[in-house]
């Protein structure tokens, strides 16, 4: 980014101009442009990668949260240890009992 402002018109005009191409005023090099310019993409750039961490980090907890929720649907399926008098065999009992 080599740009500058133009302290009497205001205009960007390339650094490295001895005058302001609109206005013809003298300009002043490294009026500080190009870091007003690139300041805040740093501050945006450490914002998202704070942003990126905790969105990993949400990613995760949700990670454990399935794990957690797949251990108890998985428990949930097993059979009881002690079925209720045996009524939880059914038919198939029936008919081998027969
Ligand atoms: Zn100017």
């Amino acid at each position: 980014m080599r740009l500058d402002f133009c302290a009497a018109c205001g205009r960007i005009v390339l650094r490295g101009f001895s005058f302001c191409p609109y206005c013809g005023t003298a300009l002043k090099t490294g009026s500080g442009l190009e870091e007003a310019l690139e300041r805040p993409f740093e501050r945006l750039d450490a914002m998202q990668s704070g942003e990126r961490e905790r969105r990993v980090d949400e990613l995760l907890a949700e990670l454990d949260a399935l794990e957690l929720d797949m251990d108890e649907f998985l428990h949930a399926s097993e059979p009881p240890h002690t079925p209720s008098s045996g009524q939880a065999l059914g038919p198939a009992a029936d008919k081998q009992r027969a």
